[in-house]
């Protein structure tokens, strides 16, 4: 995400990882018979044993700082979310189907769940028991699931959904009113307030929308509108999102606005949702939007989706990259605000942190984006400019090494800043090609996936056949903020 700052125009800093992979809990895949049998008596054929799948999911993957988060026991390959929604005050009567394999035994498995009712339940069609504890919905099929078996779990659910408050910026996150509607702005992890999901940024899966609202209110979401359909009083809007998407990612704006679309660089189709009230007035800002993902394609390999656009969110106070639809608040309309956003397309959105520790793979990618951005429109010197002003900044910061920024400074000024200062310290110790070769690679290899801290380094270091453990040692993983390269 992009803050906005009265302070100064801030270019945001991201959270560098440890390279921890989460720790799963593991549970026995299968269940082994055991069968004694008794010699001295005449020999008997064991009767073969039929067993019910019988393991337990583990509540959570392990993430350093959301230990809530995330599910074991299986992958979610497809959500499918319908809502008709009563704006104001916002109440939602949903019900969220989830296709998805076991990775093991299930005996019971839990989804990540927060407030709203649910009103039935079933798996493969079948009511399936199911009790809330805490944020855990902790589900029961009857027989269980065999490991490695594609299930569905369907949930009906409604009411008013619950905030949930983001520690690192102090602002309510989850699905949020509007005077006229509402949206969605769910990073780290307000998925769960709106479905049930296993919402950590390592399982990553595609996604349907089909939204209800009454007329003459607009429905927008992440992917291509495939379907408008006419109720009556009211219309649902149906999109589909092809490409994997992290939960927090998932968005929906509801309010009363304007499409205009327009052709992309290589036939991407850019769609811009603007409130009626702007009367058809495209922000000035959005018209870099062609000409950065030209430029970023250049440095970090094609566009990853098939759609990019922006919707106007009046009340946000900043910017969030929510996959192919990024909202963008009234007092975040600056060009480097919406590069920011479009880099996050590559970094954070089609490449994903594996853990929330990783953050800095977001922010500061995207951080040095910006960095780019300037280089390209206003010259190497006001670059340089930029980068000197923030590590300046940086030196009255008191921040952590970026590996490790902890939950409260997940999107701090450091993760962004030094994050984006380390990648121009790697720019200057490789030069610009090999830097390219590095950032093409990175992001072919992890597209539609998640990374580490440590994939990042090791690619590096492999592609640029440099030991580069000084360099990430002093700008990642220590504390102390190192010198500028000279350059
Ligand atoms: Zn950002």
């Amino acid at each position: 995400m992009r803050r906005t700052s009265s302070v100064v125009s801030l270019l945001f800093v991201a959270a560098a990882c440890s390279g921890l992979e989460p720790a799963v809990v593991t549970t026995p895949t299968t269940e082994t018979a055991i069968t004694v049998i008794d010699t001295t008596t005449p020999a008997t054929v064991p009767t073969p044993t039929t067993t019910t799948p019988d393991g337990v999911g583990a509540q959570n993957v392990g993430d350093p700082y959301f230990p809530d988060l995330g599910n074991g026991g299986y992958d979610v390959t497809h959500y499918d979310i319908s809502i008709a929604v009563d704006p104001t005050p916002a109440e939602l009567d949903a019900i969220t189907t989830i296709t998805a394999v076991a990775t093991e035994s299930l005996g019971t498995f839990n989804l990540d769940f927060v407030g709203l009712d649910v009103t039935s339940l079933t798996v493969d069609g079948e009511s399936a028991d199911y009790v809330r504890e805490g944020p855990e919905l902790r589900i029961s099929p009857d027989g269980g699931i065999i490991a490695g078996e594609e299930f569905t779990v369907k949930v009906a659910y409604s009411g008013q959904p619950q905030l949930l408050d983001l520690v690192s910026i102090g602002i309510p996150v989850g699905l949020l009113q509007t005077p006229e509607g509402i949206y969605v702005f769910a990073q780290p992890d307000g998925a769960r307030t709106w479905f049930p999901s296993n919402d950590h940024p390592s399982d990553k899966a595609r996604f349907t929308f089909h939204i209800t609202v009454p007329k003459p209110l607009v429905a927008a979401a992440n992917g291509a509108l495939v379907e408008t359909i006419d109720n009556g009083d009211s219309q649902t809007f149906v999109w589909d999102l092809e490409s994997r998407m992290a939960t927090y990612l998932a968005t929906f704006v509801v309010g009363e606005y304007e499409r205009f679309e327009s052709e992309g660089p290589d036939g991407i189709l850019i769609r811009d949702y603007l409130p009626t009230s702007f009367n058809g007035a495209m922000p000035p800002s959005f018209e870099v939007t062609a000409e950065a993902i030209d430029l970023f394609s250049e440095w970090f390999g094609p566009y990853p989706f098939d759609r990019y656009g922006h919707i106007v969110v009046y009340e946000l106070g900043g910017a969030m990259e929510t996959q192919t639809l990024v909202l963008m608040g009234s007092r975040a309309l600056f060009d480097r605000v919406v590069v920011h956003e479009i880099s996050h397309q590559w970094w954070g959105d089609s490449v994903t942190p594996a853990t929330w520790q990783d953050i800095w793979l977001n922010e500061g990618f995207a951080t040095f984006s910006e960095f780019l951005w300037v280089e390209h429109t206003r010259g190497q010197q006001a670059m340089l400019d930029t980068i000197d002003g923030l590590h300046e900044s940086l030196q009255i910061i008191d921040h952590s090494a970026i590996f490790d920024p902890g939950e409260s400074e997940l999107l701090g000024s450091a993760v962004y800043w030094r994050g984006g200062l380390t990648l121009h310290a790697l720019r200057l110790r490789v030069g610009d090609e090999v830097l390219k070769e590095i950032l093409w690679t990175y992001h072919a290899t992890f597209a539609g996936g998640n990374a580490t801290t440590e994939d990042f380094i090791d690619l590096a270091e492999e592609i640029s056949g440099r030991d580069l453990t000084d360099l990430f040692a002093t700008w990642v993983f220590a504390e102390q903020l190192p010198d500028l390269p000279a350059g």
